[in-house]
């Protein structure tokens, strides 16, 4: 088990921004810009290169819930989403997970 399944089961505490049946989004534990924020969605999908045919509605769903999350959390100057995926991306947690980075300029290309 993950641990961002522990914290979609309330197992471990995290500090939770937004919560509905398909997903929860939370304070990255260690963010690297002043706003750091995870979203996952509750079905245990390991990445993005496990989502399914049948999960096409839970992607879609994440994305409409960053886009109220920014909104919630004013987010007007702009925001980046990112997601890791498998070993060379960095990826640390086998749940598939957004991460909304805010408050700071970030450089293109990504290190
Ligand atoms: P990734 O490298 O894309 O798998 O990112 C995993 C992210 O999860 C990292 O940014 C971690 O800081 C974050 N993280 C790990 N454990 C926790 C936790 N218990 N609460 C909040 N964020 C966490």
């Amino acid at each position: 088990m993950t641990i961002f399944q522990k914290i979609i089961d309330k197992e471990i505490p995290a500090d939770i921004v937004y919560e509905d049946d398909l997903c929860i989004a939370f304070k990255d534990i260690n963010p690297q810009a002043p706003v750091h924020l995870v979203v996952i969605p509750k079905k245990p999908i390991e990445s993005v290169d496990d989502v399914d045919e049948e999960d096409e509605p839970i992607v879609g769903h994440l994305f409409f819930a960053m886009r109220k999350i920014a909104r919630q959390e004013g987010l007007d100057r702009g925001y980046r989403v990112i997601t890791n995926c498998g070993r060379d991306a960095g990826q640390e947690v086998m749940h598939l997970h957004f991460h909304m980075l805010a408050g700071r300029g970030f450089s293109w290309p990504p290190g």
